[in-house]
């Protein structure tokens, strides 16, 4: 069975990407990547130091200085990210987080340095990677490329409803509005903007889960075969 060695998951704000990435790794065997992650750790640690993340020089040093490893986590069935040894937790998904990375993630000295880490993730193959410019920029000739698309209101509401499972405190309407915020800094951006790429497949998650999703996925999969 010849199977895609890298897919690339793109899409904006909580459109599902790292529920639907990690079911169709474990589906097909694969090491599941959130590349959001790497931006989110960058503006933690930024914050933590700094205080903001005004400064692009200083967020740069320090996310060249961010010493970050992978692990495969085999009771737990999912790849940990390591900070310094240590597994990142829930900080790297605070609210305080979520208003800054955007900023972060637009830094061109930032990109570069997160790229590289994740093109050489991409290398290893049979790799589900997730995150905004995967399909078109770190890993652009992934055989595989997936576009997930959702309305901001239905992305809101699943996060919503996701925070409150995890026992975290959840405002709609301040969810909604991050997520369009979001959405804004990402896709106007001048380096690696969120957008498909020419040869990824759209699909619209709005009225199907993401089971449905990932059976879409494997479907393509096997029409390649
Ligand atoms: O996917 P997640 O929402 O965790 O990503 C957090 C932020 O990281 C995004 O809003 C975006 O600004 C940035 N990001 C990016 N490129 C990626 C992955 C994430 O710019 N490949």
């Amino acid at each position: 069975m010849i199977r895609p060695q890298q897919i690339a998951i793109d899409g904006p704000a909580a459109s599902g990407k790292t529920s639907v990435g990690k079911l169709l790794a474990k589906k097909l065997d694969y090491l599941f990547f959130d590349t959001g992650v790497m931006y989110r750790l960058a503006t933690y640690v930024a914050l933590q130091k700094l205080g903001d993340v005004a400064n692009e020089e200083d967020v740069t040093a320090i996310t060249k200085e961010m010493e970050i490893t992978l692990r495969v986590n085999t009771e737990k069935d999912e790849t940990e990210v390591l900070l310094s040894g240590e597994p990142v937790n829930q900080a790297i998904r605070s609210p305080q987080v979520d208003k800054n990375v955007s900023i972060v993630a637009s830094y061109p000295g930032v990109r570069k340095i997160l790229t590289e880490k994740q093109r050489k993730i991409g290398l290893l193959g049979n790799v589900v990677m997730v995150g905004r410019d995967i399909g078109t920029v770190v890993m652009p000739d992934a055989p595989l490329k997936i576009y997930l698309l959702a309305s901001p209101e239905k992305r809101a509401e699943r996060r919503y409803q996701e925070n409150i499972r995890k026992g975290m405190t959840a405002d709609f309407h301040e969810i909604l509005m991050d997520i369009m915020k979001r959405d804004e800094i990402d896709s106007t951006r001048v380096l690696a903007p969120l957008k498909a790429a020419e040869d990824a497949i759209l699909i619209e998650t709005d009225q199907i889960n993401q089971e449905q999703v990932v059976q879409k996925i494997l479907s393509l999969i096997k029409y390649q075969e």
